[in-house]
């Protein structure tokens, strides 16, 4: 037999199939070791068949393999992914496998297990033997150390050496759910909530759907989680597996707490806390069978499940979903195909869909289940909306309205809890008065202007226009102009100042480094050891805080002047997802809203939690400024350490873009070769060239031409509607 094999380089000059004659053992799915170009590397056997084209003599053999760690649906959709990112299989093939298992870096734990012989005789005079003997035969079996332990090490290798015992080596797992203090049957054992008969019916509507793709809109507190794990539930009675996907921040103690308790075991928790070790050991649980359901952030997707019959994927919107290294791909995506393959329904859950997936539920292409109330119709918080330019006037130059502080005091005042929100993303920031509330804006393009500290300017970056950075306010001559706000320690530092009795929890990048660091913040929050809990975008997401009755978000406007098509939708997102932290329990919630500019209608679209509305008029805009959905954004980009080169390959780049542009101009919106807005980053320089296309069959042209102008020093890539232009 001939093994066709995937060898684990990833450069697309090996990116094909190598044949060697197949040993005994070889199956398709094995990870096996061959000789390569002189040395011995890892490959994946993809196929096996009778024959090659090869002359025989020049085939040579596999030389060993290492486990059978590819399913049959792994096999089968590393084509289809690497077709559709334009990225090589051996690189597709990796997202398979966890990558401490690729570099060998960890191995299965393992002990010795020793078995008794049944009907083996041992002596009664050999006295510590038959004890043990006796021991194993009521057991069925001891770990050795065990053994040796209770009757001594040579009664333990005497029983073996006589043939009345053998040992055997088994895989140990590490348990990775101390830390998050879970185990199963706890305190809720069981856990499950009597369902609603709103969620009820969304239950029947998934699982009912001819379609594949449910999309699944419930706004905060409509108790999607518990129509999440009622699915899977019911996929594992049913005799398969489910994978449930969260945004990494997710991971919260309660969520882990929750699954734990009602799956125990059958749930392999993939999380970025886990070690090494762990992470193997969960990933051999499921590819074992032992455990049926994988929940993990974005890359929980590849989990080696097989007979899949559910996929969730909750907080659909959210941007971690979206790989930012090669294979580019979108998770949603990816489980998609995955759906397809094992015939079961993809249910994509949020409070706030994208645009994209709600104009593809509009369409008809994705089954829609909306969940228009909170859990006992509690009232989603109340708005108010606090207008910063009057503070600024009336000379309060804190970062806190007085209504803030208002409500503040009354939360405080009942023993209650608040979060403060800040708006913060990156290092880039728009420049806003506020005085008047004006913002900086690219004449040609109409999106907010980026401030770049190491070259004192203003940058637009979607067309690379750059602006000198204003002095003073264009509209009102004022000169208090902001473009860093206020970060989350200046923020807690003023707060302590006025209320030198709360205890106050800071979570930012700076605080939650660290393994565990986010769950050891929202751990102590969650058993009430603060009063206020101020972050960024990590306390938007997911949280159930019971005693939590007000929010504030300080800045709402920030992510409004983004330099990005998206900031309306995140803005609308964020300010959704932060509110619907508040009053989740039997006390009425709270919101203040702080901006300055409070006629802006995506913010009265929030307060108003209008979500149709707003969706209504962002489509609108999109269409008529011909953006995505509409349009596809592409970037490509060129990056290494010697500018001059770099500047060569882009060069290069252009001309075959070019040619596809000259051949259809009509289809190309926008194209232009520029230095990227941020020239460097990490010692490589970045020069791109960025086009809007209306026509999405041009996009395997592009890749084509863009990645055969990659050379030894110059890496090129290729991004689709990238998060950030930066
Ligand atoms: P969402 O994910 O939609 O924001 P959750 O799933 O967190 O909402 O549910 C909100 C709250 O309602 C949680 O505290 C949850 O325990 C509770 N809950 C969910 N379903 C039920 C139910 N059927 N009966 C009672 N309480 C429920
Ligand atoms: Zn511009």
């Amino acid at each position: 037999m001939t093994a066709e094999v995937i060898v684990d380089i990833a450069r697309s000059e090996v990116d094909r199939i190598f044949e060697y004659t197949a040993i005994d053992g070889v199956r398709a799915g094995c990870r096996v070791r061959v000789p390569f170009g002189g040395r011995t590397v890892d490959g994946y056997v993809m196929r096996l068949k009778e024959g090659s084209d090869c002359p025989a003599d020049r085939l040579k053999p596999v030389l060993s393999v290492v486990d059978e760690a590819l399913t049959p649906e792994c096999l089968s959709l590393v084509h289809s992914i690497s077709a559709r990112y334009h990225c090589p299989q051996a690189l597709t093939l990796r997202l398979f496998l966890p990558a401490e298992m690729r570099r060998g870096a960890v191995r299965a734990r393992t002990r010795n297990v020793v078995y008794p012989v049944e009907g083996a005789s041992v002596p009664a005079r050999a006295k510590a033997q038959a004890a043990a003997y006796a021991y194993l035969l009521e057991r069925g079996g001891a770990p050795l150390a065990e053994l040796s332990e209770k009757f001594g090490r040579t009664a333990a290798s005497g029983l073996i050496a006589r043939g009345a015992a053998k040992v055997e080596k088994e895989r140990v797992g590490r348990s990775p759910y101390a830390a998050v203090g879970a185990q199963p049957g706890g305190a809720l054992s069981g856990g499950a909530h009597e369902l609603t008969p709103a969620q009820r019916a969304a239950v029947a509507a998934a699982e009912g759907s001819a379609k594949t793709v449910q999309l699944l809109h419930g706004v905060t507190g409509s108790g999607k989680t518990e129509v999440y794990l009622t699915l899977i539930a019911r996929a594992l009675a049913a005799g398969r597996t489910a994978v449930f996907l969260v945004p990494e921040i997710s991971l919260t103690p309660q969520m882990l707490r929750q699954l734990r308790e009602r799956f125990g075991t059958k749930a392999a928790i993939l999380h970025s806390g886990l070690s090494a070790g762990e992470k193997f050991d969960e990933w051999w649980r499921l590819r074992t069978g032992e455990a049926r359901i994988a929940v993990g952030a974005r890359s929980a997707v590849f989990a080696p499940l097989e007979n899949i019959g559910i996929i969730v994927l909750d907080e659909e919107h959210d941007g971690s979903y979206r790989s930012e290294t090669a294979p580019r791909y979108e998770t949603a995506a990816v489980a998609r195909m995955r759906a397809e393959y094992n015939g079961c329904k993809l249910v994509l859950g949020s409070a706030t869909p994208s645009v994209e997936s709600y104009r593809r539920a509009q369409e008809g292409e994705y089954n829609l289940i909306e969940l228009p109330e909170r859990i006992n119709r509690r009232p989603l918080p109340e708005v108010t909306i606090a207008d910063m330019r009057r503070e600024v006037r009336r000379g309060n130059d804190s970062p806190f309205s007085a209504a803030l502080r208002g409500e503040l005091e009354d939360c405080l005042a009942r023993g209650n809890q608040a979060i403060l929100f800040l708006n913060r993303r990156g290092y880039a920031q728009s420049v806003i008065c506020r005085e008047c509330g004006y913002v900086a804006k690219c004449e040609q393009c109409d999106v907010s202007l980026t401030y770049h500290s190491e070259e004192n300017c203003l940058k637009c970056h979607y067309c690379g226009a750059a602006y000198k950075m204003l002095t003073a306010c264009p509209e009102c001559g004022g000169t208090r102009l902001s473009y860093a706000g206020s970060g989350t320690q200046k923020v807690a530092g003023a707060l302590q100042k006025l209320y030198p009795q709360a205890r106050i929890l800071r979570m930012d990048a700076d605080t939650t480094a660290g393994k565990e660091g986010h769950l050891r913040i929202l751990r102590r929050f969650a058993a009430h050891e603060a009063d206020i809990l101020v972050g960024t975008q990590m306390v938007a997401k997911g949280h159930d805080f019971p005693s939590v009755t007000l929010v504030g978000i300080l800045d709402a406007d920030m992510s409004l002047h983004f330099s990005d098509y998206r900031s309306n939708e995140r803005t609308f997102q964020l300010i959704t997802q932060v509110a619907g932290r508040s009053g989740r329990a039997e006390e009425a919630g709270k919101v203040v809203l702080q901006t300055y500019d409070p006629g802006n209608y995506i913010l009265r679209f929030a307060v108003n939690y209008d979500y149709a509305g707003f969706y209504r008029h962002e489509i609108a805009l999109r269409q008529a400024t011909a953006f995505p959905p509409f349009a596809v954004i592409v970037r490509v980009m060129a990056t290494g350490e010697e500018e001059a080169k770099v500047a060569e390959t882009l060069k290069a780049v252009y001309l075959a873009l070019k040619k596809i542009y000259d051949a259809d101009p009509g289809k190309f919106l926008f194209f232009n070769k520029m230095k990227s807005p941020v020239k460097r980053i990490q010692n490589k320089f970045r020069y791109q060239v960025l086009m809007r296309i209306t026509d999405r069959s041009l996009l395997p042209a592009i890749y084509e031409g863009a990645l055969a102008c990659r050379t030894r020093d110059v890496l090129v890539y290729v991004e689709e509607d990238p998060a950030s232009l930066s």
